[in-house]
């Protein structure tokens, strides 16, 4: 082995055994991702230790250290494949196993006979094969779907099992047309490959995992727990854009449950989070997945609807009091409870484009329907959502 390959090699096993090191500390930091970056290390780790033979496996007598390097190297990808594989519970342990036994007994048997081919080009048929299996599982895997960081991870893996592909299948082609030149180049290709592989997958396996631990804390941090609707910190957000964005029209409805604070007093605050809960589902029933719905305060919700006029609005609000009037939870006694809800209406007017404005006008609205006598829906003066018009 040349002085160069012999340090690409080297700084390729140092980069491994730096990431596997890297990916154990990250471990404590994510216990979410705990097993899936201790494969990962594991992988690294095996992965290392088969460059460490191929660098010596001139000083091992006969086959045994092409097979040994071969093998080791083989098991390291295997052991990534099995770290992304599992992030959605599936394994491929099995076949891994008879691939690794087929390909021990295959090389045991050719590679002495076959040399050139052997270790040439067929060596990386499992490689390419065990690379794009992986590049399939972080496809198809639906816990990395909304990752950016996938596509990393989808094209690093790619990459290395098209050149591994292309050494079996193309490189025969190529030396017997340019002759040995090609052999050449093909072995810098490959090692250069390896090097990308080792520098870019520890990161991106670092990165998916960071990426999703994000993705949790934002989901925390806008949805309420008991409900599981968006929070009031995520309708204002949320709003903000759906206002910007909408071209006509736009309705906003607040609920308030009527007497609320008597069914905690008389069933229990465990009661009233069923009713809360319960309330929450005939809202998602009955507004669809499309319109934003939200629980703002402890029994108030809101939902924005693009695309609704007043009366539109208005219908749909109505829907929601009867639905919920009709619906009622079984206390812990087994006594049914039920209860009403009033709604505030407000539509985007011509002055007011901002979800403070329109909520304050929904909740003015809110206000009158509870003096009214409740369980009832109030629309908000049009005077207030066009003070324009009004001065005219
Ligand atoms: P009104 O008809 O005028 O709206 O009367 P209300 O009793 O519904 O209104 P009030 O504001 O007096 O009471 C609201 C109650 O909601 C008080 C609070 O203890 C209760 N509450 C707030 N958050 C939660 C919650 O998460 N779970 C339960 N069980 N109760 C909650
Ligand atoms: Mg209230
Ligand atoms: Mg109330």
């Amino acid at each position: 082995m040349t002085n160069t390959l012999f340090t690409i090699y080297l700084f390729i096993v140092v980069t491994l055994v730096a990431s596997a090191g890297m990916t154990l500390w990250e471990r404590n930091a994510q216990p979410a991702r705990r097993r899936f970056l201790g494969t990962c290390a594991a992988g690294y780790a095996v992965l290392a230790t088969g460059c460490v033979i191929a660098t010596t496996r001139t000083h091992i007598p006969g086959i045994t250290g092409a097979v040994l390097s071969n093998l080791v190297m083989l098991c390291g990808y295997m052991v990534v494949l099995d770290a992304v594989a599992a992030l959605d519970g599936r394994r491929h342990r099995g076949k891994s196993a008879l691939l690794l036994g087929g390909m021990a007994a295959l090389w045991a048997w050719g590679g002495a006979q076959w040399a050139v081919w052997t270790w040439l080009y067929a060596a990386a048929v499992p490689i390419a094969l065990v690379c794009l299996a992986t590049t399939w599982e972080a496809w198809r895997s639906p816990p990395l779907r909304t990752l950016r960081s996938r596509n990393v991870l989808i094209a690093v893996t790619g990459f290395h099992g098209v050149v591994y592909a292309a050494r079996a299948l193309v490189l025969p082609g190529i030396v017997a047309r340019f002759g040995q030149g090609a052999i050449e180049l093909s072995s810098t290709v490959t090692l250069y490959t390896g090097v990308l592989y080792s520098v870019v997958l520890p990161m991106v396996m670092l990165a998916l995992v960071r990426e999703e631990a994000d993705a949790g804390l934002v989901r925390l941090a806008t949805t309420d727990h008991l409900t599981e609707l968006g929070n009031r910190r995520w309708f204002f957000s949320e709003g903000a854009e759906l206002i910007a964005a909408a071209p006509g029209d736009l309705a906003l409805l607040a609920f308030d449950i009527d007497h609320f604070k008597s069914i905690n007093d008389r069933f229990g605050h465990a009661t009233g989070d069923k009713v809360l809960k319960s309330f929450a589902l005939i809202l998602r029933d009955v507004v669809g997945p499309h319109a934003l719905l939200a629980r703002i305060g402890g029994e108030e919700f809101a939902i924005m609807l693009p695309g609704y006029d007043g009366q539109g609005a208005r219908r749909v609000g109505q829907a929601v009091i009867d639905r919920f009037a009709d619906s009622a939870v079984l206390c812990r006694s087994g006594v049914a409870v039920s209860a009403t809800v009033s709604v505030g209406l407000a539509e985007l007017g011509n002055t007011g484009r901002d979800v403070a404005t329109l909520l304050g006008l929904a909740d003015r609205a809110l206000y009158a329907a509870k003096t009214l006598g409740r369980n009832r829906l109030e629309p908000a003066l049009v005077a207030l959502v066009q003070p324009a018009m009004a001065v005219a």
